[in-house]
């Protein structure tokens, strides 16, 4: 995937972060320029802290991975989001495929309900009144990796775990072709309502979802039924 960085290494995988990823914290200075440093240096925590729940996500996976005996390559942060490369993984076994998508959106609804139990606990609203409020604004976070995440937009989880579902019925090649393709026309949607309501980010997605559905489409197209996808 290009240049990248490591990072550390837990569980026996590699964590790296690929270069692309200073993207994020430049649009954070740039989109935050007029409210001053220490403004900044508090959005550039959160941005980590927001990329900790990304990591912590993809762990989900990588781990759900292992205890059915699949392999996890290496796990790579990118600014769009976080890319645990499984090797290994059998077309014949859906279930498996449900079951590790799954575990990466579980994570974060997880982290969700540890944030919520903290705040109930503590007496606190959940509508974060400051931007340092770190605990209301984290546990809105990781409901909303919750959610999109499992938006079908495949290779998205929600993609995946349509796709798996899909193939416990159809063919594989045909449950790829159902998915890729509403992932394609979500990838669209992701794009235009991006461009529309100036939400840079979401046009990313929207790209990278289009294109990596074509490829996931066009790579199975020419997969004979033996193969194992990586
Ligand atoms: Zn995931």
């Amino acid at each position: 995937m290009g240049w990248q960085l490591k990072i550390g290494r837990a569980a026996g995988i590699d964590v790296f972060v690929h270069w692309t990823f200073v993207f994020a914290p430049i649009y954070v200075v740039y989109s935050c320029w007029e409210t001053g440093w220490a403004m900044i240096g508090v959005m550039l925590v959160l941005l980590l802290c927001f990329f900790a729940c990304v990591l912590l996500h993809e762990f989900g996976h990588a781990l759900a991975a292992k205890q059915l005996g699949i392999k996890t390559l290496d796990i790579i942060i990118t600014p769009i989001g976080g890319l645990a490369r499984l090797v290994g993984m059998s077309r014949n076994h859906p279930w498996q495929e449900f079951l590790i998508t799954l575990a990466g959106p579980a994570v974060n609804l997880f982290l969700c309900l540890l944030f919520l139990i903290y705040l109930v606990a503590t007496s606190q609203n959940l509508m974060p009144t400051s931007i340092a409020a770190f605990p209301q604004i984290l546990f809105w976070a990781n409901l909303a990796l919750f959610l999109f995440n499992l938006v079908p937009a495949f290779p998205m989880d929600g993609g995946r775990i349509l796709r798996s579902l899909l193939a416990i019925f159809v063919p594989y090649k045909t449950a790829t072709m159902i998915a890729g393709n509403l992932g394609r026309v979500l990838a669209i949607l992701f794009v235009v309502t991006g461009l529309y309501r100036s939400e840079f980010p979401f046009v990313l997605i929207g790209i990278f979802v289009f294109f990596a559905a074509t490829a996931e489409i066009e790579f199975t197209r020419d997969a004979t039924d033996s193969d194992r996808l990586d």
